[in-house]
């Protein structure tokens, strides 16, 4: 009897360590190069949804099911050109967006990276490689197997769905490589079929400068969900130099709304905009804050519960280099008759989101470095609208600084964001899933999907 209770506590004992041991605050290590971008992740019915790019480039998928607390995948969703050659620069232009549709079926586009002369004649933009490609899964609320849709042009990169609350999906991406209009089309049928394309920033010919001869207006937008069914718009400008090494410079921050119940655009005055916006037309009508010549990335952009928008975008130097100095954040809020704010005390690594719930109560979901460790946390603003303080850390980990995607749509609050970490000496990165209690957490057999060195 003795011998029994001993060998039944010594199992106990094992037991509750080797469970404790094999959970990580992964769920999965196959996660590749520049793995996430914009929306990649969606709630729907009780489970989260998420895309990214997998090993050779490939789109893949996972799920996690809340009440069961349990996580289905990642599955492979399809096979991008990128990814393929050999070559040993990864693209990193095809990342997946996914969006649920009205019936459960979840859709993914990603691969495309301004597609080939051999797909076509692109008449909105440049070329450059791999293939816009759209797959659906065969069943609702299934990753398991995946079909191809052939109903959107090869030519798009950076392709971006966005879901309204009415059902209507939008689809955003740049016509081609980065000489190519923005355009966007509208499904009203579950991405069975989407309207034809329209222009909304043009890329064209720009006038010379004393450096080159060969220059293009080009654009970097982001995109989210406005009041009620409007899309609000933030981008900058690239003048895009034909010269080698090629220099990034974007400069400024714009902005547009689209009130997709009228379909029109319109500038912060209320002003009505005429498509598609050119760079002379931009600076006139949509300019909110010129950089002069400080060097811009890309932030986002928020209405806070009154309906003020917030903007934040990342400035630098011109230092000379291709992709210029370091960037810190800046955040930006509309008074009404203008733009307040400015650059924040936020680390200088911080990239991430912005949720606003009025003028002062601003939130910042940041990724940033932590000496030998990478964070992720929320900032949240004081009386101050430059300065923000340290509220919940919803993870820290050994390695560096966490790359996030945007918020996920509809989000269950244990999942709001997708983020991932480079593992050391290596192209992969481990991939996280975080909300209110920290990182979800999976059994490390199941999120060890590569048996990496
Ligand atoms: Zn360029």
């Amino acid at each position: 009897m003795k011998n029994i209770i001993s060998i039944t506590l010594a199992f106990m004992v094992l037991f509750s360590f080797s469970c404790k041991a094999q959970k990580v605050n992964y769920f999965s290590n196959n996660a590749f190069g520049n793995p996430i971008t914009g929306n990649n992740g969606e709630y729907y019915k009780g489970v989260t949804y998420i895309a990214y790019q997998g090993e050779k480039e490939d789109p893949y998928v996972v799920a996690y099911n809340h009440k069961k607390k349990q996580w289905i995948g990642p599955y492979k969703a399809g096979t991008s050109l990128l990814g393929k050659t050999g070559s040993k620069k990864i693209d990193n232009h095809g990342k997946p967006s996914l969006v649920v549709d009205g019936e459960g079926y979840i859709h993914i586009v990603f691969g495309g990276h301004g597609g080939t002369k051999e797909l076509g004649e692109n008449s909105l933009g440049n070329y450059n490689g791999g293939k816009q490609i759209h797959v659906v899964s065969k069943k609702p609320m299934d990753i398991s197997s995946w079909v191809e849709v052939d109903n959107l042009t090869p030519f798009g990169t950076y392709s971006q769905f966005l879901k309204l609350d009415n059902g209507d999906i939008y689809l955003f991406y740049r016509h081609g490589a980065h000489r190519s209009d923005w355009v966007y089309q509208i499904s009203k049928d579950n991405c069975k079929t989407f309207s034809p394309k329209v222009s909304f920033l043009k890329a064209k010919q720009a006038k010379p400068t004393a450096d080159c001869s060969d220059v293009f207006d080009s654009w970097y937008p982001s995109f989210e969900h406005g009041k009620g069914n409007d899309i609000i718009v933030s981008y900058n400008y690239h003048v895009c130099k034909n010269l080698t090494p090629h220099y990034g410079e974007r400069n400024n921050c714009y902005y547009m709304t689209f009130d997709t119940d009228n379909n029109k655009w319109y500038n912060i005055k209320g002003k009505e905009l005429k498509l598609p916006v050119t760079k002379e037309y931009a600076d006139e009508m949509t300019l909110e804050i010129n950089t002069g010549d400080k060097w811009v990335h890309n932030g986002t952009v928020a209405l806070n519960k009154s309906g003020v928008p917030h903007l934040t975008f990342y400035q630098g130097e011109d230092d000379g280099s291709t992709n210029g100095g370091p960037k810190q954040l800046m955040n930006y809020i509309y008074t009404g008759k203008e733009w307040t704010g400015g650059a924040t005390n936020l680390p200088s690594s911080a990239r991430g989101e912005i949720k606003a719930t009025s003028s002062k109560g601003i939130q910042f979901l940041v990724g940033y470095d932590q000496g030998k460790s990478g964070e992720v946390a929320w900032w949240n603003s004081t009386e101050n609208l430059n300065e923000f303080a340290k509220k919940q850390v919803l993870i820290n980990e050994e390695g560096g600084t966490f790359t996030l995607a945007n918020f996920i749509r509809n989000a269950h609050p244990d999942a709001k964001m997708v983020a991932t970490q480079k593992i050391k000496g290596t192209d992969y990165s481990r991939i996280f899933l975080l909300g209110d209690k920290g990182p979800v957490k999976r059994l490390k057999t199941e999120a060890e999907v590569l048996k990496l060195q």
